[in-house]
């Protein structure tokens, strides 16, 4: 737990407070406005304030258009002479007071008379004070001074109020957006859950051996797997969506061939499309051979989404359409549209907002609402832009737009695809032969897991450790070809274990198998010697490929 001491946050506030004032005084200087038709006035009161270097002195002989004048000067007072010809300095007096751009500013009547009928009458007209000309120069100077500075802190004073109340209302917008966003996660968490707890339960209680029939039991735990991995999209969105609000996502920003994205997205969404009776168009030309800075991987995130959306809110035999265009401000513009259901215009603002399903919520389109928000977060955290047009039962347009790249900057290609290494690799792994396999994990119920998911290899000696001492001394003992590696073990962590099996200078590959998913920790484990990282849940297949990768290599 970080501990921070109250006098470093009240030190902290103390210099905010203090640069805030600094800044305000740079703002607001002491500024006089002197409204006299004498020249004579107007020279002496300059030279009267000529050593005060920060007061700022302007003097104006004639009151036309002076409103004018005053909104210019910005004055924090006015010395205002009483008899002027064209205008008399009562008549001024009262529109000043009436007008709210000049109410607050303070007035000092400067007279020739001493007259208390004129005095009295100047008060009741709004005159902050009262002096005969020409008055003593410190007198001038101090009333100057109390003046503004009177007028200078109650402009302050409301700045600050307005500041807090704004303050105030975003905290609360905060706060409800808040709670609204726990209330729609707690309900989006509960759906899958009651399909998850609901089956299960069916199956745990069913004594009287209804499910001798197994295909249902086979339905029903496909429910629960499907459920299950539900919630796993559902909790990796939220915690990227989380990591772009703090700033923690890292994006390598390289150019992009687009052509090659949006084919390889078409083909993943592929089968999607045809069990919705929906067919994907490509409508990318070969001479539209173009780059985009973005990030490869985070752009496929984007597209995939949109792509999935626009398959999944279509209809049967509709159609979606990939394409590219250079924008009016020559940018790249990738553009997903469909023959869907199309998006209320009234709705359209909710659009983006995590957890908003538009009413999809009672439909039978399977989602969670966080997609678009976080492909929005996630594009314009690549520098891009995104948009729509919908129109109701024709169809949505939905684009992104990033800068065009140089083809020189973009990145290799990688080797093998996913999908290449996750095929046959039941074939592969049994291959592999008579291999032993050591998995160090205390919780009984991933163990258990673990020895089911490679009990179809029957050449596979797999042994389980409980924690990290256990681990390594059977690591000795045993001698296994890799190592499947827990990380928070009860006795020890196994970052731990790998330094260990470091400074023995043991070439055993080692799988970190961990339910921490933050990409700094699999970046952590990697650099101690780590041959792979899965976070759980455990993909058995994806767990399989890296077994195969790791052994054979
Ligand atoms: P999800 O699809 O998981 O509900 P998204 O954040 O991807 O969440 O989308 C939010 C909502 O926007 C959807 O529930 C749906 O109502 C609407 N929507 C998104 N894409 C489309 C589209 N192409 N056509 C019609 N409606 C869409």
């Amino acid at each position: 737990m970080s501990v921070i001491k109250t006098s470093s946050i009240v030190a902290g506030c103390r210099q905010d407070f203090d640069s805030v004032i600094a800044a305000f005084s740079n703002r607001y200087p002491i500024s006089v406005l002197l409204i006299d038709d004498q020249a004579m006035v107007g020279e002496a009161v300059r030279r009267t304030l000529a050593d005060q270097t920060d007061i700022k002195f302007h003097f104006c002989a004639d009151s036309t258009g002076i409103m004018e004048v005053i909104a210019k000067v910005k004055p924090t007072v006015i010395l205002q002479d009483l008899v002027m010809p064209g205008t008399d300095g009562m008549t001024l007096l009262r529109q000043y007071r009436e007008n709210p751009d000049t109410h607050n500013i303070p007035v000092i009547v400067l007279s020739t008379k001493e007259d208390p009928t004129v005095k009295s009458e100047a008060f009741e007209r709004g005159a902050s004070d009262y002096l005969v000309k020409l008055p003593n120069a410190i007198e001038l100077i101090a009333r100057i001074r109390h003046h503004s500075t009177a007028y200078l802190n109650r402009i302050q004073r409301d700045e600050a109020c307005h500041a807090m109340l704004d303050a105030m209302l975003e905290a609360e917008n905060a706060n409800r957006a808040k709670s609204d966003f726990i209330a729609s996660m707690s309900h989006e968490l509960r759906t899958p859950l009651n399909a998850i707890i609901g089956f299960t339960d069916i199956l745990i209680n069913d004594t009287g051996g209804s499910f001798s029939n197994r295909e249902q039991a086979r339905e029903f735990v496909g429910h629960v797997h499907k459920a299950g991995w539900h919630l796993v999209d559902l909790i990796n969105d939220i915690l990227d969506l989380a990591k772009i609000e703090a700033g923690k996502v890292s994006i390598e920003q390289t150019a992009v061939d687009i052509g090659k994205l949006i084919g390889q997205t078409i083909v993943m969404n592929e089968s999607t499309a045809s069990k919705h009776q929906v067919t994907i168009k490509n409508d990318v030309t070969a001479d539209q051979n173009w780059f985009a800075q973005a990030d490869q991987v985070r752009l496929k995130q984007a597209l995939i989404n949109l792509l999935s959306n626009a398959i999944k809110y279509n209809r049967p035999e509709g159609q979606v359409t990939v394409s590219v265009e250079k924008s009016p401000n020559s940018k790249l513009r990738i553009i997903v549209a469909d023959t869907g259901i199309g998006i209320p215009p009234d709705k359209l603002k909710l659009l983006f907002r995590p957890f908003s399903r538009l009413g999809a919520e009672f439909g039978k389109v399977e989602g969670h609402g966080i997609g678009l928000a976080l492909t929005k977060k996630l594009v314009e955290y690549m520098g891009g832009e995104i948009g729509v047009e919908s129109a109701v039962g024709e169809g949505s347009r939905f684009w992104v737009e990033f800068a065009e790249m140089a083809p020189e900057q973009a990145k290799p290609a990688s080797g093998r695809s996913n999908a290449d290494e996750l095929s046959d690799v039941n074939e592969r792994l049994a291959a592999l032969t008579a291999k032993k396999v050591l998995y160090i994990e205390d919780n009984e119920m991933n163990r258990l897991l673990m020895t089911n998911i490679l009990s179809i290899f029957p050449e596979m000696e797999v042994k389980c450790a409980q924690n990290g001492g256990e681990g390594l001394r059977m690591l000795n003992a045993f001698s296994p070809d890799i190592l499947l590696l827990d990380l928070q073990l009860p006795d020890m962590n196994g970052k731990d274990i790998l330094r260990k099996i470091k400074v023995q200078g043991s070439s055993v590959p080692v799988i970190v198998v961990s339910a921490d998913a933050m990409p700094e920790t699999a970046k952590e484990v990697m650099m101690l010697g780590a041959t792979n990282y899965m976070a759980k849940p455990i993909d058995s297949g994806v767990l399989k490929a890296m077994m195969v990768k790791a052994l054979a290599g």
